[in-house]
């Protein structure tokens, strides 16, 4: 599709004309070197105009009721008056070419809400380059004036902590059977929740969901209290019934004012920019040594020397970043153009 210039899709953003922002997300998860320059020109325009929405990450094994709930709580914030977006990170496309998130019709009622914005993850690409388009792809949302922003994930590797690492609030999606599910859930993910929500608890299942809400809490104790003196909860809902999903967002709502006056609430996204930046430069730097026609042209022969022992890997990696130091330098200092200086 045509490219529009830095300018109109910065016009069209601020607008919120939702076609202009659908091609500028389009935009962001290309990786072609020249959308890249654009990308960045349109992201510096729209800086200004971001960071004024609540980021809320979503997690939970497939199953769960994430699309559900989503659904039922999506058109629950929107009800409030509030313009949601709801971005995904799912690396499963990466590898299977399909996703698990993305196969069926999901959030049909959202999807067509003139408030709300539903945008899948981007196939066929990394988990480093669906968390680097999601990141942007949410400051793009907020120029639009979107209000609120949930950023759900499947939960395959380290979807989680990326998900985790881009947003303010983060809910783990959990199941009834507390006993020997609560010995299958990584901990690690326990302790990044900052509430829990026992989804399905309608039916036969109340009584089972209730149990698995005390064996919750109890787990939530024992676990160190983070930075922000924040308690996480444990709540049930049924996202099919629609019962306790007003209840989520109140705790999302106490969260901010636990949150905000002490200025956790905007450390953590400082700390979050900050940690971009490193991961920006790292991203970057992988990219452009494995681009470098230099070392191209030598890893194959590296490789198979450091396969077969005859050099060690330590040696190998030393040689090939002074080959690539030495032909960036070189290549900086080429005239635009690409010429060699006379
Ligand atoms: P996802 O894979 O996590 O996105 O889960 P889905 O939203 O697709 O839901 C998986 C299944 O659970 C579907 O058959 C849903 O109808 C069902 N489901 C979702 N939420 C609830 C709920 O609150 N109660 C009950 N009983 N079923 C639910």
């Amino acid at each position: 599709m045509r490219r529009l210039t830095a300018e109109q899709y910065t016009e069209g953003i601020l607008r919120g004309d939702r076609v202009v922002l659908s091609r500028a997300i389009t935009l962001v998860e290309s990786t072609l070197p020249t959308d890249r320059t654009l990308t960045t020109e349109l992201l510096e325009a729209v800086l200004p105009h971001t960071g004024r929405s609540f980021r809320v990450g979503i997690t939970g094994v497939p199953g769960v009721g994430k699309s559900t709930f989503i659904e039922a709580f999506g058109n629950y914030v929107i009800s409030l008056g509030k313009k949601l977006a709801v971005l995904t990170v799912d690396p499963s496309s990466e590898r299977s070419g399909g996703s698990i998130l993305g196969d069926k019709t999901r959030m049909e009622t959202l999807v067509n809400q003139p408030t709300a914005y539903v945008r899948p993850s981007p196939s066929g690409t990394s988990l480093g380059g669906v968390t680097r388009s999601t990141r942007q792809a949410m400051l793009l949302c907020e120029a639009a004036g979107y209000e609120v922003i949930f950023v759900e994930t499947v939960g395959v590797g380290q979807s989680e902590t990326v998900v985790h690492g881009m947003t303010d609030f983060f809910l783990l999606l959990m199941l009834a059977g507390a006993g020997d599910e609560l010995q299958g859930i990584k901990r690690g993910i326990m302790e990044m929740a900052d509430a829990v929500v026992i989804n399905k608890a309608d039916g036969d299942n109340l009584v089972r969901a209730k149990q698995a809400r005390a064996a919750y809490e109890n787990a939530l104790h024992l676990m160190p209290l983070s930075a922000s003196g924040w308690q996480p909860p444990v709540q049930l809902c049924s996202a099919l019934a629609g019962t306790g999903i007003a209840e989520v967002w109140t705790v999302l709502e106490e969260y901010r004012q636990a949150t905000q006056p002490g200025g956790y609430f905007a450390r953590k996204r400082q700390e979050q920019n900050r940690h971009w930046l490193h991961e920006t430069i790292q991203q970057t730097l992988e990219e452009t040594f494995y681009q470098n026609p230099a070392i191209r042209s030598r890893l194959a022969q590296t490789e198979e020397a450091v396969k077969t022992g005859r050099l060690s890997a330590w040696r190998a990696a030393e040689e090939l970043l002074k080959t690539y130091s030495s032909s960036e330098v070189r290549s900086l200092s080429r005239p635009v153009g690409g010429q060699k200086p006379e």
